[in-house]
C-alpha cells in the first residue's frame, strides 16, 4: 500500500533512542523486580544488556506522552504538581539502631545512640511530583497509565498494593517505588494517578505507609544484599524462571541457548487469550444446548400438518419441494410469535 513514509520515519526516530543507561544505584521504580541477579547485573555488567525492541519503546514513549497529558489536564483544574521529577536517595541508617540520618545531621555520630556506622542502601529514585492531599500536606503522587485491563483490575481490587505485588512483573515495581518514596520524604500517605489509556479513565487511590513498613523493611534488606554481591565481585545463580527471564535483558547470558530469542513479556495478553478462551468454552456450550433444544423442536413437530399453537408462538407447517428433485418434499416448521 502507498503511504507517506511518516509512520516510518516516527519508528526509526524511536528506534534512535533505544538506550541502556549504566545503572550506578539501586533504583526504586525497579527494586520491585524479584530476581536479584538482575539488579546486580544490571549495576556491574549494564553494557552487556540487550536493548528492547522498538514495540517496547513505543510503549515506554506512550507512558511519556500519557503523563504530560495527566499533568497539563491537572493544570487546568487547578491541582499543583510541585517538584516535579524531584531526585530522592534513601539516606544512611545507623547500624546500632536502625535510625535513619537526617539530612540536616551534620555531627558524624548517630544522635540516637551515637555509633558512628552508617549503612548506605545506594537506593535513588524520582518522584512524578508532589500533590496537595486536600488536608494542606504534599503527599507524593505517582502517575501510571495502562490499559483498560490493568486499570479495571487495579479500580476494583480490594487491596491495592497486594493485588500489584500478586499481579503482572510490571504492576510489582509499583507499591515499593511508592511506598520508598512515602517513607522517605517522610508523609505517611502516598497516591497514585492511574490513567486509562483507551478510555481516558482516571482512578486515584491513597495508600498509608503505616501497614506496608515491612516491604520497605524487605527492600532495604534486598538493597543490601545486592551491594554485598557487588562489593564481593560475586553473581547469584539464575532465577530460571521462564515466565520473568524470557522478557530480561540478561537472559542470553543467564540462559544458555536463548541468544537471540528473547521474548517481550506481555503479562495482560495472557488474560485477554484466557477471556477469548472462556469465552470459546461458552459458545461451545451455548451451541450444543441450542442443537439440544432443535433436536427436541424436531421430535415435538414430525409428521404434524395441522397449525400448531404453543403460548405466545403459533407454527403453520408447510410444504417445501425441493426443485432438482423432483417428487421429493419436506415439511419445514417455523415458529412464528402470534402476539407480534
Ligand atoms: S535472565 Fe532471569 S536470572 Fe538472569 S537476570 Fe534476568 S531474570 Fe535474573
Ligand atoms: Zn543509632
Amino acid at each position: 500500500m502507498e503511504t507517506l513514509g511518516i509512520a516510518k520515519r516516527l519508528d526509526e526516530e524511536a528506534k534512535g533512542r533505544i538506550k541502556i543507561w549504566p545503572a550506578k544505584s539501586n533504583r526504586a521504580s525497579s527494586l520491585g523486580r524479584p530476581c536479584i541477579r538482575y539488579h546486580v547485573l544490571r549495576r556491574t555488567r549494564w553494557n552487556e544488556m540487550r536493548a528492547h525492541d522498538l514495540g517496547l519503546q513505543r510503549v515506554f514513549d506512550e507512558g511519556v506522552a500519557q503523563e504530560k497529558i495527566v499533568l497539563q489536564r491537572l493544570m487546568a483544574i487547578g491541582v499543583e504538581v510541585l517538584e516535579q521529577q524531584r531526585a530522592f536517595r534513601v539516606p544512611p541508617r545507623c547500624q546500632g539502631c536502625g535510625h535513619f540520618r537526617d539530612m540536616f545531621q551534620t555531627t558524624a555520630a548517630c544522635p540516637e545512640c551515637g555509633t558512628d556506622d552508617w549503612y548506605d542502601y545506594q537506593i535513588t529514585g524520582h518522584i512524578d511530583g508532589m500533590v496537595d492531599d486536600g488536608m494542606g500536606y504534599h503527599i507524593p503522587l505517582e502517575i501510571k497509565s495502562m490499559s483498560p485491563w490493568a486499570f479495571n483490575t487495579l479500580y476494583s481490587a480490594e487491596d491495592l498494593v497486594e493485588t500489584m505485588l500478586a499481579g503482572p512483573p510490571h504492576h510489582q515495581t509499583y507499591p515499593p517505588q511508592l511506598l520508598l518514596y512515602m517513607k522517605f520524604t517522610g508523609k505517611p500517605r502516598g497516591a497514585w494517578l492511574f490513567k486509562e489509556k483507551l478510555a481516558g479513565r482516571h482512578h486515584d487511590p491513597v495508600i498509608y505507609l503505616s501497614p506496608h513498613e515491612h516491604i520497605i523493611e524487605g527492600l532495604l534488606d534486598k538493597a543490601r544484599v545486592i551491594n554485598d554481591h557487588i562489593e564481593q565481585k560475586t553473581e547469584p545463580d539464575p532465577i530460571n524462571d521462564y515466565s520473568i527471564c524470557s522478557a530480561c535483558g540478561f537472559n542470553h547470558i543467564c540462559l544458555p541457548g536463548h541468544e537471540g530469542k528473547q521474548a517481550i513479556m506481555d503479562a495482560e495478553l495472557e488474560w485477554y487469550v484466557d477471556e477469548k478462551r472462556k469465552r470459546e468454552d461458552s459458545i461451545r456450550d451455548v451451541k450444543a444446548e441450542i442443537r439440544a433444544l432443535e433436536d427436541e423442536i424436531k421430535e415435538r413437530t414430525k409428521g404434524r400438518e395441522e397449525m400448531i399453537i404453543s403460548g405466545k408462538y403459533r407454527c403453520v407447517p408447510r410444504t417445501v419441494n425441493v426443485k432438482p428433485r423432483e417428487g421429493y418434499s419436506y415439511t419445514k416448521y417455523e415458529f412464528q410469535n402470534a402476539t407480534e
